[in-house]
């Protein structure tokens, strides 16, 4: 048994194809209410309390939304709040739903920028999502919800940020919120090196760029992270991360007591550490035992997990990593990029 399982069914998918996404990029699908009901059903045996989402994409992206989260309050155990991540393709397309999330409770409410529109509409893979975004900021104020803004940055884009700077500055968000006793809140940060995110490997940011960071954006973010300094966000170089994983011999298991399970659209099942991805794959739901994928899981025997625990970190550094490279990474985005990249070779 575990502590806890989530699981969450890609029922609908995403309307954006953004270019960061950790998640990758798929069809979208079309599950029905019984599918849902079918992958809880799956999971319950194994713990007390489960949790059940219909989405690991976009939240509330079908028009059954309220449907669909009542549902999944009667499949769970447990009673989420919902999530500060809304959908902001619905939010300027239906009038209902900013209602609903005040209903809920929401406070705060994330939207996702990569400058002005150009690269916002480009990097979000969708046209006019610069505008909607805007237009999602207004909504939510006038019901009394917070947004969160979040910054994806590459060399690409990092110089928008100044634009980025004047335009929160302009919409005066920070006196907006506080007038009715919200806050705005703001970060930025170069995302993992994983799904759609890992093509972008070519222009992730170095040390000087961070330089080009506007103060007043550097001072958000570090209240958001709740970090000292920039580089505390940003983390180290790949070399120096290099130097120091060359020597570690060390193997890990990514199992956990609480496991959250991401099912696609075909019933695959994978651990949710690393992009849906077939080297995580644990089984598929409609045609394996669902005793089998746990089992799977439990005993690291997707090729993404033997690896990690068979194969000493040193080695898969060697193998993939780039002794020179300058770019930023955490140390944990840094082993998981180079142990996708060495399970694909
Ligand atoms: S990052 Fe989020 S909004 Fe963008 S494509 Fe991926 S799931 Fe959709």
């Amino acid at each position: 048994m575990f502590t806890s399982i989530t699981v969450c069914l890609d029922m609908f998918g995403c309307p954006n194809r953004c270019k960061h996404c950790w998640i990758g990029h798929s069809p979208n699908g079309n599950l029905t209410n019984d599918d849902l009901r079918f992958l809880a059903e799956k999971f319950r045996p194994f713990t007390n309390c489960l949790t059940v989402y219909d989405w690991y994409r976009e939240p509330d992206y079908n028009d059954n939304y309220k449907e669909l989260w009542d549902l999944c309050n009667s499949l769970s155990d447990t009673h989420e709040k919902h999530f500060e991540l809304i959908s902001i393709w619905r939010i300027v397309r239906d009038k209902e739903y900013v209602k609903w999330l005040s209903s809920l409770g929401l406070k705060k409410a994330q939207l996702t920028l990569f400058g002005g529109q150009e690269k916002t509409d480009y990097y979000t893979g969708r046209k006019n999502a610069y505008n909607e975004i805007l237009e999602a900021i207004e909504i939510l104020l006038e019901s009394r919800i917070s947004p969160r803004i979040q910054v994806f940055v590459n060399k690409d884009n990092i110089d928008e940020l100044l634009f980025v700077e004047h335009l929160i500055k302009s919409l005066d968000l920070e006196n907006r919120c506080q007038s009715f006793g919200g806050e705005f809140s703001f970060f930025l940060h170069q995302g993992s090196c994983d799904g759609e995110n890992e093509k972008l490997y070519a222009i992730r940011v170095t040390p000087e760029d961070l330089q080009k960071i506007p103060q007043t954006l550097v001072e958000y973010t570090l209240k958001h992270f709740n970090k000292a300094n920039i580089e505390d966000v940003f983390g180290r170089t790949e070399q120096v991360l290099y130097k120091e994983l060359i020597n570690d011999n060390s193997t890990a298991s990514y199992v956990s007591a609480t496991p959250t399970f991401y099912i696609d659209k075909e019933f695959n099942v994978y651990p949710n550490v690393a992009p849906p991805e077939t080297a995580w794959l644990l089984g598929n739901l409609k045609t394996d035992r669902v005793e089998t994928i746990i089992e799977n899981y439990t005993e690291n025997k997707s090729a993404a997990q033997h690896t990690r625990l068979s194969v000493p970190l040193c080695d898969i550094v060697q193998a993939q990593g780039d002794s020179k490279s300058q770019r930023l990474f955490s140390k944990g985005d840094y082993i998981e990029y180079l142990l996708n990249k060495y399970c694909r070779k």
